[in-house]
């Protein structure tokens, strides 16, 4: 992503929390704080390539704000990564930390390249020099890292291990997203979609729609959507659509079935990047239409779990309207100019700052358990996981209906204003 201009997601975080400062009154020497990150770095890494060559990788790590506790955040590996995302992303962690109420502050990382070119020796090589650089500022109390774009488990344990020679001893507390049995936690995988859920079944709740008789489309078919998918069947509802990427056909497509799909069977034919393969689903009996035709669907549910800015001001004008609740799995998927069209429609968005919280809010107990090298089981980390999205859910309900607020702006309220309390009361501002 260029920032020529054209779309600068660092400038679009800091348009978002201007409009949230205003309505908060924050004084000045607060909003200069928080609109931009309080520290970031930037390094280079030097790895030994496969064919003897040395290549020199450009990498970040951005630390939005630590008022409420140590930073958390992604590392994402992107051959277009640039330090204004990285930013807008260490912001965004901010405050969806505080909205769930966990004692951490918003960071996040990243390393210009492309792993789809890099042995796994030339990635390690990434990840052991990413940590040589910033060992310094990260770790336990400072600032925890985890998985996000084009990192996984395997990265996470090179990062730890590579910190541990550093440091001596073990320090599981370090990052999170670590294999199970090496450090991490039971429930972490579908963590981000059942919390989805639990938001979800208190939405319908509240509106006195039983879960059972609601249907959904969704956008994107990897582990957030899945896992959601997965609960919201258990919990009575029925998905009827499921549009993913075809990397073959290079496009989009949507798999459909009116009586509901069969999400173990679907399961069977997808690929482990959330592609669907189109001659299976077809044969076995799901109809195959556009990509974009998930948000056209005759449900009450529209999901998006797959990318940014899907649900823009043309696209609204296209949902049926039986359509009550949008629930963003994915981060911005909604365009801030269709916002207003879907509060004229009756239309109402669970943010994503809420909805998609389950990951750092599993991720945060993962730390705990590392951090106590004592750990829970499944039940114990679901059974937390639902207090933490329900009361979250209920206390930006509340301040919606209290204050005549869209959720999305409650959402952002009590998030800014937790943070900015904190810098206050520690006489930082
Ligand atoms: P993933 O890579 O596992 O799955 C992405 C899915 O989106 C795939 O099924 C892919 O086919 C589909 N997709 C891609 N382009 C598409 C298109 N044009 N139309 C339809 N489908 C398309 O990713 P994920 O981890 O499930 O993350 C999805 C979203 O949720 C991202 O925005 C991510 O930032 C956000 N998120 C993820 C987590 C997490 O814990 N995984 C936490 C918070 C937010």
């Amino acid at each position: 992503m260029k920032n020529d201009g054209a779309f600068n997601p660092f400038a679009v975080a800091q348009k978002q929390f201007d409009r949230i400062a205003d309505m908060l009154e924050l004084d000045s020497a607060t909003r200069a704080l928080l609109r931009e990150p309080v520290r970031e770095y930037h390094v280079s890494i030097p790895v030994r390539m496969d064919d003897g060559r040395v290549e020199v990788f450009r990498g970040f790590r951005v630390q939005h704000n630590d008022a409420l506790g140590p930073c958390k955040g992604g590392i994402r590996f992107h051959p277009q990564e640039t330090v204004d995302t990285i930013r807008a992303l260490s912001m965004w962690m901010t405050w969806k930390c505080a909205v769930v109420g966990i004692p951490l502050g918003g960071a996040k990382g990243g390393v210009i390249c492309d792993p789809h070119h890099l042995s796994a020796r030339e990635q390690e090589g990434i990840c052991r020099g990413w940590v040589r650089q910033l060992a310094r500022v990260v770790g336990p109390v400072a600032d925890v890292p985890a998985p996000d774009v084009m990192t996984n488990a395997e990265h996470m344990l090179w990062m730890l291990d590579e910190f541990e020679a550093i440091y001596g001893g073990r320090h599981p507390g370090f990052i999170t997203g670590k294999p199970v049995g090496m450090g991490g936690s039971l429930g972490r995988t579908e963590a981000t979609g059942y919390g989805l859920v639990f938001v979800l079944r208190e939405a319908l709740k509240e509106r006195g729609i039983e879960i059972g008789e609601t249907s959904a489309a969704v956008q994107g078919f990897g582990n957030v959507a899945q896992y959601a998918v997965e609960l919201y069947g258990m919990m009575g509802g029925k998905v009827t659509t499921i549009s993913c990427w075809d990397q073959f056909a290079c496009s989009a497509f949507a798999y459909h079935r009116k009586e509901g799909i069969d999400l173990d069977e679907l399961r069977g034919v997808t690929d482990r990047f959330g592609g669907i393969d189109q001659e299976k689903a077809q044969s076995l009996g799901y109809e195959l239409i556009p990509g974009e035709a998930w948000l056209e669907q005759d449900v009450d549910i529209l999901i998006p779990a797959a990318l940014e800015n899907q649900i823009t001001y043309e696209s609204v004008g296209r949902m049926s309207p039986r359509v009550k609740l949008i629930v963003e799995g994915a981060n911005g998927p909604t365009a801030p100019e269709a916002d207003t069209l879907l509060t004229a429609r009756g239309v109402e968005a669970i943010p994503d700052l809420l909805a998609n919280a389950g990951g750092v809010t599993c991720s945060y107990f993962e730390q705990v358990q590392s951090n106590m090298n004592f750990y829970w089981p499944r039940d114990e980390v679901q059974g937390r996981l639902d207090t933490t999205m329900t009361d979250a859910y209920l206390a930006v309900s509340d301040l919606a209906k209290s204050r005549g607020l869209s959720l999305r702006d409650a959402a952002y309220v009590i998030a800014v204003d937790r943070v900015a309390r904190a810098c206050k009361d520690r006489g930082w501002v």
